[in-house]
């Protein structure tokens, strides 16, 4: 483990572009995102969550497979193969629960048959990990076995907040390499750094007790899987307000739905197959040439609830699809959210 010093980070954000993009928690009109860094950017790190999740460096918003395109008259096609773009990145500031994250979309993705455009995204970057010094009042990634003062095993560098300094700790090939190549940056640590940290992780843990949501009991939802599917006068109770405006499935870190597109060019004779990210609170979600399978909101977002839930534990060991980061419980418009769907199916009558 080794330390830099806060003053010394805009140096170190220097020499980290020179070779790679650089991507850290980055203000703009008051709304923190995950953005290319350059000099006269706003890097705050202070705020523990950001707007959206870093997933749309792993799993871009829209991303083009292959462009087609008429060659004559005979209307013979010729395809071109687009491969995934982008440079090496860096990307810095990711809480444990975002790390926690991609392991989730690893799942997916990665599993056979490989995703070969999100590996490509996945093995160009190199994730640091930032412990929450500030975890907000609507974090609640304990209850997911997440330790928030943790150096999270995704990360290949983890780092911690520590006062006037960070605390960097290799735990990669990548990491490693990236930290010798800045070594120039880094000074060794003393006990009472050891000491610092210890009593930072001890705050937090404090912190992390106080929070209204802290350790939600999943455990608390009975039942088999068709028994919560049927327990329909709690979906209908959501579904009955929300405005499938898709703010829940586009910010949170986990959710991985979405859409194949063709867009035609304007002259008709050429055209490219897109993905981009889709959810499935949209009435048109998975629709096919015979219609929908799930034609009502209380379908679409029982859907939502029951992979978060359900599905995916069943599917890999009991392990969640959410990570608690609480982007949904701040950002749904009709304040409906994966805490009150919880304790709604753990039997408590929580108001809406
Ligand atoms: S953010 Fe809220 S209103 Fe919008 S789709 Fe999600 S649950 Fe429905
Ligand atoms: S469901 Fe909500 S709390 Fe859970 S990971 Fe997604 S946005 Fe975060």
């Amino acid at each position: 483990m080794k330390k830099i010093l806060k003053a010394k980070l805009p140096e170190l954000w220097q020499r980290i572009s020179a070779d790679f993009d650089l991507f850290l928690p980055i203000e703009k009109n008051k709304i923190l995102n995950f953005s290319l860094w350059k000099e006269e950017e706003k890097v705050n790190l202070d705020r523990v969550r950001t707007n959206a999740s870093p997933k749309h460096l792993v799993f871009p918003q829209t991303e083009t497979y292959l462009k087609f395109k008429n060659e004559n008259e005979n209307k013979k096609l010729s395809l071109k193969a687009v491969k995934a773009k982008g440079e090496e990145y860096v990307l810095f500031g990711v809480r444990p629960c975002d790390v926690e994250s991609f392991k989730l979309l690893d799942n997916i993705f990665l599993r056979d048959p490989v995703d070969t455009y999100y590996k490509e995204h996945r093995d160009r970057g190199t994730v640091i990990s930032l412990a929450c010094s500030n975890p907000e009042d609507t974090c609640f990634c304990n209850s997911f076995g997440i330790d928030a003062t943790s150096a999270p095993l995704g990360a290949d560098i983890a780092t911690w907040d520590i006062g006037d300094s960070f605390l960097w700790k290799a735990q990669s090939e990548k990491g490693q390499k990236l930290m010798e190549n800045t070594k120039e940056f880094f000074i060794d640590i003393q006990e009472k750094d050891t000491q610092n940290l210890e009593q930072e992780k001890d705050d937090i843990q404090e912190n992390l007790k106080d929070l209204p949501f802290n350790n939600i009991d999943l455990s608390k939802i009975k039942g088999t899987q068709q028994e919560i599917f049927d327990r329909e006068e709690i979906w209908n109770e959501f579904s009955e307000r929300c405005l499938a405006c898709g703010t829940c499935s586009y910010l949170c870190p986990t959710c991985h739905c979405y859409d194949l597109r063709d867009y035609k060019g304007s002259n008709h004779n050429h055209g490219e197959k897109f993905r981009c990210w889709d959810s499935c609170m949209s009435s048109d979600f998975t629709l096919m040439a015979h219609g929908n399978p799930r034609t009502s909101q209380m379908q679409r977002l029982r859907q939502r609830f029951m992979h978060k839930l359900v599905y995916y534990p069943k599917n890999h060991e009991g392990v969640y699809s959410c990570v608690g980061c609480g982007r949904c419980v701040e950002k749904c418009p009709v304040h409906i959210d994966i805490i009150k769907i919880i304790k709604k199916l753990g039997g408590e009558n929580n108001e809406l």
